[in-house]
């Protein structure tokens, strides 16, 4: 499956981003496209494997899913697809689309870390 491929590599990289802070992982939120060919499903159902025995272990993915959005030069206009049919016509004048300005991506948007009692005391 190819989500757990990406899901293992967020988690790697957040391992990575935290290796200096302390506390657990709570959540996270990463961004994608409907054109990023990631099945929002499966990446929630890959991610508690990828998260398994880490610090990220029982941590909630939150999928931001960003629709795809294009510029049309005969319209001069910007319009969001109804769904990624992969057909790319401009759903009011049907020309042909040249430029996709959102619906590729795969980011880490942010990630939530429980509270840590700090050790210092006053
Ligand atoms: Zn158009």
């Amino acid at each position: 499956m190819h989500e757990l491929s990406i899901a293992l590599r967020a988690v790697e990289t957040i391992l990575e981003d935290l290796a200096e802070q302390n506390g657990k992982v709570m959540s996270v939120q990463i961004r994608v496209g409907a054109l990023s060919g990631v099945v929002p499903d499966s990446l929630r159902f890959a991610w508690d494997v990828a998260c398994a025995d880490t610090r990220l272990s029982g941590s909630t993915l939150e999928i931001e899913e960003v629709p795809v959005r294009i510029w049309c030069e005969s319209c001069q206009r910007e319009h969001t697809l109804p769904d990624a049919d992969f057909v790319f016509r401009c759903p009011i004048c049907a020309a042909s689309i040249t430029e996709v300005l959102a619906g590729r991506e795969l980011e880490i948007l942010s990630v939530e870390i429980s509270e840590y009692e700090s050790p210092q005391a006053d």
